[in-house]
């Protein structure tokens, strides 16, 4: 069965955040002042998210991504992971994490099924990474990195969300990093979810990081996967990994966009940006697949056709990415 909305796309892919709880506090994802975070009430129990996976699952989804805030901070992930993997229909597993406590999990993950990590790592410099994410530690992201190899994991997705005057003058280290270890280093443009001010001066487009990386190294074309994600994917000749550029901002990628996306509280949405969401909760009180099913492909029918953020002026409601699941 295949999943299509009325542009035509078909949609095959779920993020689905299970916490918005994290161990750390990123600057672009989460505000200074902390986040009021959702109450423990709110956040969907383990069987309401299964029910929710199995009802996309059997509609025509293909792939889920489990996000969050932190995925790997919420308590027996594990086997909820292990449970998600023996859906019947899913082809592909995959999480997205800082990596913070991977070193001690990634051997779990891998038997509970996950086929595939992406990592946020936003420098290589300790003190710019501690900066960045408010006090967390280089090391144990590698050493995560170390375990998940051990575990027999494929090479990461490394996501590096590219800002003007912090860490772009790190591009040139993320993409060296691919001639020796076979991780995809993606580039993401720094979106405003936060609208901090001055935000437009930090976005670095897609074709600004490309252009800068192409100065030093003769980039060849990657094809894509099954799979895979937005990004527009590139290898240094002969390198073991490839550097792909996510052009959230400045080039959308919304033609081919093939996924939704559900929050840890149960509000589906369709797109990042827009300001809509469905509420799954009245349904999974009575446990109503068919309810369920009935507001997704709702859902998936009123995908909007494109989003409305750009450098030269954004409509959209602010929000927590770490609510959302990026
Ligand atoms: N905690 C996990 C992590 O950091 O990978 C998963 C959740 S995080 C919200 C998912 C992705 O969203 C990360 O790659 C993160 O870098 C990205 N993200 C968060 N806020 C962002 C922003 N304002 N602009 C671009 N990407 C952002
Ligand atoms: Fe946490 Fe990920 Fe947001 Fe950083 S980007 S604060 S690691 S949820």
């Amino acid at each position: 069965m295949k999943l299509i909305d009325s542009f035509g796309r078909q949609i095959n892919y779920l993020r689905l955040s299970i916490t918005d709880r994290c161990n750390l506090r990123c600057r672009y994802c989460m505000s200074t002042d902390g986040v009021a975070t959702c109450s423990h009430k709110e956040i969907l129990s383990y069987e309401d998210l299964q029910l929710i996976a199995e009802t996309a699952v059997s509609m025509g989804i293909e792939k889920i991504r489990v996000t969050g805030g932190e995925p790997l901070v919420r308590e027996g992930v594990v086997p909820f992971l292990a449970r998600l993997s023996g859906i019947d229909g899913l082809r592909h597993l995959a999480i997205s994490s800082n990596g913070i406590l991977l070193s001690k999990m990634a051997q779990d993950l891998y038997l509970a099924g996950v086929q595939r990590l992406n990592i946020s790592i936003d420098s290589l410099e300790e003190e710019k990474y501690r900066q960045i994410t408010r006090g967390g530690e280089l090391k144990m992201v590698f050493a995560g990195l170390k375990a998940a190899e051990k575990a027999g994991f494929p090479a990461p997705k490394i996501n590096v969300v590219a800002m003007r005057g912090f860490n772009d003058d790190e591009i040139i280290a993320f993409t060296e990093l691919t001639k020796t270890h076979g991780y995809s280093v993606r580039f993401i443009e720094y979106m405003p979810t936060l609208e901090l001010a001055g935000w437009q001066q930090q976005v670095i487009s897609g074709q600004e990081i490309l252009d800068r990386i192409s100065r030093r190294y003769a980039l060849e074309e990657v094809e894509k996967g099954a799979y895979a994600g937005p990004s527009k994917d590139y290898r240094i000749p002969g390198a073991f990994g490839t550097i792909g550029i996510i052009t959230a901002v400045s080039g959308h990628f919304c033609a081919t966009c093939n996924r939704i996306r559900i929050t840890s509280t149960g509000k589906a949405k369709s797109c990042l940006f827009s300001n809509q969401s469905t509420d799954l909760v009245p349904c999974l009180r009575l446990g109503d697949r068919t309810g369920v099913r009935r507001k997704l492909e709702e859902l998936v029918w009123n995908k909007p056709e494109c989003h409305s953020i750009s450098i030269d002026g954004y409509k959209h409601d602010n929000f927590l990415m770490s609510q959302v699941g990026g």
